[in-house]
């Protein structure tokens, strides 16, 4: 089956952050009149929204049961114009084989689901994400995550000395979820760096995090790395040849770019070496115009943040509209400032905002915007989300 011209349906895929926003900044400027030929769809593969940056705290601890929090159902109604239907992409037929993708007014493709429903599509927008493995790695319905976030829960109790490979974002603040509900655990860090995080942050920061983990009684074993995480008589070995003690070790390093679709639908040549994929400055696939992508998925050198995710959905939005309108797509992306705050637990942190001369902000400013209550509530407002 081939779109015809007719087919006027903008089709989002995936609805975290970034898919989220940008169906969110679509949807109310859809919904004048003029407009009653074009449809917005947002495809989810999980019928539920997940604030990833608090996830690290549903998984250590019952507490509060975050996970009735953590993920949130999508609103019943959008505000404008649009709709959300649960399904995965399994893949996206472009109509590039009629010869007529560069047509910036009327041809698109279609996206089939795993079910083999078709979904015509006018415009798209890729918004796949992140996949993790491990401990990150979280299914699609909220009794298999609650499952999952049970059996981890139980895990991190029952450890007595506890090693977590990497230190960046997700190694420090899980040591200082655990340093918050068990301070007399043992809590290793293993990073390849003789600094945490990357180097888009500056040394001072990178030192400042080190030595408030230094205070809460966390190790930090830099230069080094630990290749195989399996535990031979109650300890683990680095690169380096040193045996640390331990009776649970936990991979923290980074996701994948969930772009296997793409790649399989658009060409391998769609993708960065790293698998991200190809923008132009208004965020247009390189060279399909109408496919954008947003969020973590893109090629842009920035840190994979969802605070960046804001910017991209109100450029793409703008872009589509005009799309829409039968002009030019101009408006471009002109980067996000990095920031970054991370939480130690409920009551430390430090953050880190690249302004000025770079503004470092200790725990009182992370606790209140973040640590504390883990930007629930503001995410929820934000994105218009609901309560089970
Ligand atoms: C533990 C942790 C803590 C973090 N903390 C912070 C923080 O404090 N601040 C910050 O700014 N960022 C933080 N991040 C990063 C942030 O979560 C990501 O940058 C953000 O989620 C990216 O948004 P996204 O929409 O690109 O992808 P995602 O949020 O990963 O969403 C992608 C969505 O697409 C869906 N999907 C994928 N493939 C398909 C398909 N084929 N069909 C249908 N649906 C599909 C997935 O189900 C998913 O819901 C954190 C990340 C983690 C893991």
């Amino acid at each position: 089956m081939a779109s015809s011209s007719s087919t006027k349906n903008i089709v989002i895929i995936g609805a975290g952050f970034a898919g989220l926003a940008t169906f969110n900044a679509l949807s109310p400027k859809l919904a004048p009149k003029k407009y009653d030929d074009t449809n917005l769809i947002l495809i989810t593969s999980r019928p539920f929204f997940t604030h990833l940056p608090a996830t690290l705290r549903m998984l250590v601890t019952a507490e509060g049961k975050l996970e009735e929090q953590v993920l949130m159902p999508f609103p019943e109604k959008p505000k404008g114009k649009g709709e959300i239907i649960t399904g995965t992409v399994v893949r996206i037929q472009p109509a590039s084989s009629s010869g007529d993708e560069a047509n910036p007014t009327t041809v698109g493709g279609l996206v089939v689901l795993e079910d083999g429903k078709e979904i015509p599509y006018s415009i798209l927008v890729l918004a796949t994400g992140t996949t993790w493995s491990g401990m990150l790695n979280f299914a699609n319905s909220k009794e298999e995550i609650t499952q999952h976030a049970n059996e981890w829960r139980e895990k991190f109790s029952e450890a007595k000395s506890i090693v977590l490979a990497g230190g960046g974002a997700v190694g420090v603040e899980l040591a200082g979820e655990i340093k918050d509900y068990w301070p007399d655990k043992s809590v290793t860090i293993v990073n390849g760096q003789n600094l945490l995080f990357t180097d888009v942050y500056p040394d001072k920061w990178r030192k400042a995090v080190a030595d408030q983990l230094k205070q809460i009684n966390v190790e930090l074993v830099l230069e080094d790395h630990i290749d195989n995480a399996e535990i031979h008589d109650g300890q683990v070995e680095t690169r380096k040849g040193k045996k640390i003690s331990t009776d649970l070790v936990v991979p923290t390093w980074g996701g994948k770019a969930n772009t296997q679709l793409v790649a399989d639908s658009f060409g391998a040549e769609t993708l960065t070496k790293q698998g991200l994929v190809e923008v132009e400055k208004t965020l247009q696939v390189r060279n399909h115009p109408r496919v954008f992508a947003v969020g973590d998925i893109i090629s842009w050198s920035e840190q994979k943040q969802a605070a960046k995710c804001g910017a991209h959905a109100t450029t793409v939005a703008t872009n589509i509209l005009s799309l829409v309108d039968e002009k030019v797509a101009a408006t471009e992306y002109k980067g996000s400032m990095e920031a970054i705050l991370v939480s130690l637990g409920k009551n430390r942190g430090s953050a880190f905002l690249n302004t000025l001369w770079g503004v470092v902000l200790g725990s009182w400013f992370v606790k209140a915007v973040k640590s504390k209550g883990l930007m629930i509530e503001m995410m929820r407002g934000q994105y218009g989300l609901g309560k089970w």
